[in-house]
């Protein structure tokens, strides 16, 4: 078997009375590109936020590198989840640079990811003036200023226009041509049927099915005879 970068078993989490996320048990493999895939509400953001701590499971265990989960393994791990925190009134490279200082990085580092992201020439701009795509970018950009080896991405594709996808697709196969591992979720399955190896389907909180796929695997309609209960784990 594969080695597993990122594990789940059966991870729960509760809010009040309701069970968002029920005995999930994800195998993420080393150097994959997994495409978490599901419904709205289906509890893919819960899971993820579980997964980079910021919140905590009500159940069950996460192992990451190997290890059970710890606030340390953040240090090796870049993560967007939701839209990206950012300071309008500063430019791409002062954003980066509040986030070099905290985690301690050279500048350096901040000109190599504005590259990877295609932002570098946006020198003057504010952020606020930014479009959606600039946003995203500049999200992703942040997640991979400390180098990571397992990058999480919640609906990276969230508000893009088709170009603003093709170039998300790119550079995700560029993290993965660098041995980074890709954790991505999303609702459209188009946006991420070309680029995804490995799959989980969630619905109703629960993983209904994990694989690998191939790319000529037609993924709509495996998602729908998954989520309409014909397909199973
Ligand atoms: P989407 O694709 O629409 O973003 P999702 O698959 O990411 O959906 P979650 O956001 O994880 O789904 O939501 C799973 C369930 O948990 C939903 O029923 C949602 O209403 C509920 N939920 C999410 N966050 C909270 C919260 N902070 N408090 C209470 N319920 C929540």
């Amino acid at each position: 078997m594969a080695e597993l970068i990122l594990e789940t078993k059966g991870l729960k989490k509760y809010y009040g009375k309701q069970l968002a996320v029920n005995d999930v048990s994800l195998h993420i493999p080393k150097g994959s590109i997994y495409g978490l895939l599901g419904p709205n509400g289906a509890g893919k953001s819960t899971i993820l936020k579980m997964l980079t701590g910021l919140l905590y499971p009500s159940g069950g265990e996460i192992i990451v590198f190997g290890e059970p989960w710890d606030r340390r393994h953040l240090k090796r791990t870049g993560a967007l989840i939701e839209s990206p925190a950012l300071f309008g009134n500063l430019t791409a490279y002062e954003n980066l640079l509040v986030h070099a200082k905290l985690i301690g990085l050279p500048k350096e580092r901040i000109y190599e990811v504005l590259e990877i992201v295609e932002l570098k020439d946006v020198d003057k701009k504010l952020v606020s003036h930014f479009s959606m795509g600039m946003k995203q970018r500049l999200g992703i950009a942040i997640a991979l200023l400390g180098n990571p080896e397992l990058l999480i991405l919640d609906e990276p594709a969230n508000g893009l226009d088709p170009i603003g996808i093709q170039k998300l697709r790119e550079l995700i196969r560029s993290f993965h041509e660098k041995g980074i591992t890709v954790i991505l979720s999303s609702l459209i399955l188009s946006e991420v049927s070309q680029i995804v190896d490995h799959i989980g389907i969630i619905s109703g909180g629960e993983l209904k099915y994990q694989d690998k796929i191939n790319p000529t695997e037609n993924l709509e309609t495996l998602f729908m005879k998954v989520v309409n209960g014909v397909e199973k784990q």
